[in-house]
């Protein structure tokens, strides 16, 4: 009964089609939710159709279909149809298939598009069942993401039919819940997100069942929390000589640093691993909070080690670091997929002779023991897998865990994407920062924008210029890094320009860094690689071509490389197309220099698959909710997944017996349920 093929027109071959999207039975099939939705109820009379509208008209065969090729591969059916106020054509491009269908006398309803160019009434390619019958026309007709060789037609019927074959299910959210926060019936929302019949019903049936998918998805993640909670550790007690550290500083924390910082000492005095997000903005200080973290780490007797997601980030850090603690006896290794005679490191690493480990992916190779490893931190974490994040909190045990992102989400967002974190905000930037002046400008800018580079750099300042590729053959009509490179040359003959991008050798790109960082290198024209973390003060002005192909929040990232010395920092941004998104996206970056309201704004114009690839982040495919759009009803069901967990937390009172199942079902593998 549940099985797909006894569904009329569910054979062998369609069944494995649905397979493919993991519909095996009917009950699968009822949760494949419709795109969209096409208002076939709009009836008229023939007379009162105006060209260019959607309509539903029923009338009568008058004249039989005539064939008509009018190009080679063009062959017209046309017929003449009418009711009791006027006549007209109905006519199908290529389809062969109607020739044989209609009989003169024959009543109809079609439903299609008048020809919006052509004086008599024609309705072109209609969607045509015989009078009264209702199932493609006259209704409110779901549309279904198509794949394969599956077609609408034959999704339609089957879901029709495998709603009336499903029959009433069991209601399995709990009846105050639903009362709370006002859900509609299970059976109801299932029949009206399919066929609903107003739309109205739509956008009752479309609220709950977003509200169950983000309350499961939360009380998932709640689980996972809690399954991590329970490993124990070893507390740090010393947690005074932090201030050690910070009073060696050469600048005082700011306030939100020192929340931040006394937030994360606050899980280490626990006896339970850490799991903490840092969020800051380019800038705001984040690598001097992770220092006096790790400094605590290890005067508490434990190693620690932070993982950037470049060769280049990473020996920023080494020297930064070296730097902080350069009297302090902590010893600091750098561990790349580059570094050399890396044995003799991996053996000082397992001796407990290196304090502070610092480097890339290189950090989780099977092949590096640590000693006595106390705390984990990932930097930009956007950059690293959360399997990555794991791998690396499991080379020792109860690791804590430290993650540092400067790609600021909306809490609520935040939650879903790291829901097994804790979160601090480093919502400050340190005093004296002049913000980044930006500006947006065509091409007839260019000569311009030229003129003020130069004229900064006979100031002594230096300058970025970001391309978005680095080959010619990818896209021909981009700047791509390269011409970019040498046309710049030629119009600054007396200064040098330099070129970095993703395909050179570590050893090259930190070559040309240096050679940028010391001043040999006036203009440094990149791909992407410069955008996180790298710090060269001196350097004043951004220039990004093809800014329209940057998400904005990366175009934030790029802009914070500058603005980091005493003298103002300009961003120029290139961007091309007129489009209105495009202008408003670039409006943002003009305005604003708030990370998080960017962020936010990035996910309004773009859609947060695009911005998080959520499959990468672990989260399951959401079925019907949106992220970002439906926030409202995300933080109700972040509400009410609390209120459940805190009644019943292992979900085994009677009235959570249907959402424990459905949660199952959800995570399969993810989510152990005892
Ligand atoms: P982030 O990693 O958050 O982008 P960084 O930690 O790299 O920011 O800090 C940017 C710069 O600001 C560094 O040169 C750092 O030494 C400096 N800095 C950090 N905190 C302060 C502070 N409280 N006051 C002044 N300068 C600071
Ligand atoms: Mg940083």
């Amino acid at each position: 009964m549940c099985d797909l093929r006894s569904l009329h027109g569910i054979g062998e071959t369609r069944a494995k089609q649905f397979e493919k999207k993991g519909i095996h039975t009917i009950y699968d099939l009822i949760y494949y939710f419709p795109r969209d939705y096409e208002d076939r109820t709009h009836a008229k009379n023939i007379v009162s159709c105006l060209p260019g509208e959607n309509v539903l008209v029923t009338a009568s065969v008058i004249s039989p279909i005539m064939e008509k090729r009018i190009r080679k591969n063009m062959v017209l059916y046309s017929m003449t149809v009418g009711d009791e106020t006027g006549i007209m054509s109905v006519t199908w491009y290529n389809n062969r298939f109607v020739k044989d269908i209609f009989k003169v006398g024959d009543r109809y309803s079609f439903f299609g598009k008048i020809n919006p160019n052509t004086r008599k009434k024609e309705m072109i390619n209609p969607i045509y069942e015989q009078e009264g019958k209702e199932k493609f026309t006259g209704k409110i007709v779901p549309v279904y993401p198509l794949w394969s060789i599956l077609t609408q037609k034959v999704i339609v019927s089957a879901m029709s039919e495998a709603l009336k074959k499903m029959g009433m299910i069991d209601e399995y959210i709990p009846p105050d819940i639903r009362q709370k926060y006002g859900l509609c019936e299970i059976n109801f929302a299932l029949n009206s997100i399919h066929f609903p019949a107003v739309f109205n019903d739509f956008f009752i049936a479309r609220d709950r069942l977003v509200f169950e998918e983000l309350l499961f998805l939360q009380l998932a993640l709640m689980y996972k929390k809690e399954a991590k909670d329970e490993v124990k550790r070893e507390p740090f007690n010393n947690i005074q000589c932090v201030n050690e550290f910070i009073t060696s500083l050469p600048f005082e924390m700011t306030g939100a640093q020192k929340r931040t910082i006394s937030e994360i000492l606050n899980d280490l005095k626990k006896d339970v691993p850490m799991n903490r997000l840092i969020q800051g903005d380019v800038g705001s200080g984040k690598t001097a909070v992770a220092a006096a973290v790790m400094y605590t780490t290890v005067k508490n007797g434990y190693q620690t080690a932070i993982m950037a997601p470049t060769e280049i980030l990473a020996a920023q850090h080494f020297e930064t670091f070296c730097e902080f603690f350069k009297n302090t006896g902590i010893n600091i290794c750098l561990l790349t997929g580059s570094t050399k005679k890396k044995k003799d490191i991996y053996e000082k690493i397992k001796s407990g002779e290196y304090n502070i480990i610092i480097g890339t992916h290189a950090l989780i190779q099977e092949s590096v023991e640590y000693s006595k490893l106390g705390l984990v931190i990932a930097d930009e974490q956007h950059r690293f897998g959360v399997t990555q994040r794991a791998r690396l909190s499991g080379k020792g045990e109860g690791v804590h865990t430290l993650v540092m992102t400067a790609t600021p989400i909306p809490r609520t967002l935040a939650f879903i994407l790291y829901g097994d974190l804790d979160i601090s905000v480093i919502d400050e930037l340190p005093p004296g920062r002049k913000p980044v002046e930006t500006f947006a400008v065509g091409e007839d800018m260019r000569q311009r924008i030229y003129a003020f580079l130069q004229k900064h750099l006979k100031n002594g300042t230096q300058a970025y210029v970001v391309c978005p590729l680095i080959e010619e053959t990818q896209k021909s009509d981009l700047e791509n890094a390269s011409s970019v490179c040498e046309k710049l040359q030629s119009i600054l003959p007396d200064y040098n320009v330099g070129l970095i991008h993703g395909k050179m050798k570590p050893s090259e790109k930190d070559c040309i860094m240096n050679d940028f960082a010391q001043g040999k290198i006036h203009v440094l024209v990149s791909t992407t690689v410069i955008e996180v973390g790298v710090n060269v003060p001196n350097a004043n002005i951004m220039i990004i071509e093809n800014a329209e192909r940057f998400g904005l929040s990366q175009l934030h990232q790029l802009r914070g490389r500058v603005g980091r010395g005493a003298t103002q920092a300009y961003c120029i941004l290139f961007a091309h197309g007129d489009n209105e998104v495009i202008k408003k996206r670039m409006e943002i970056m003009c305005k604003s220099n708030d990370g998080f309201l960017i962020s936010e704004q990035d996910l309004k114009l773009r859609g947060p698959g695009d911005f998080f690839g959520t499959r990468q982040h672990g989260l399951p495919e959401l079925k019907i909710a949106n992220l970002f759009s439906d926030m409202a009803i995300l933080k109700k069901a972040q509400t009410a997944a609390k209120s459940i967990i805190e009644k019943d937390k292992s979900l085994s009172l009677p009235q959570n017996a249907g959402i424990r199942k459905k949660i199952k079902e959800m995570f399969r593998e993810d989510i152990i349920l005892n």
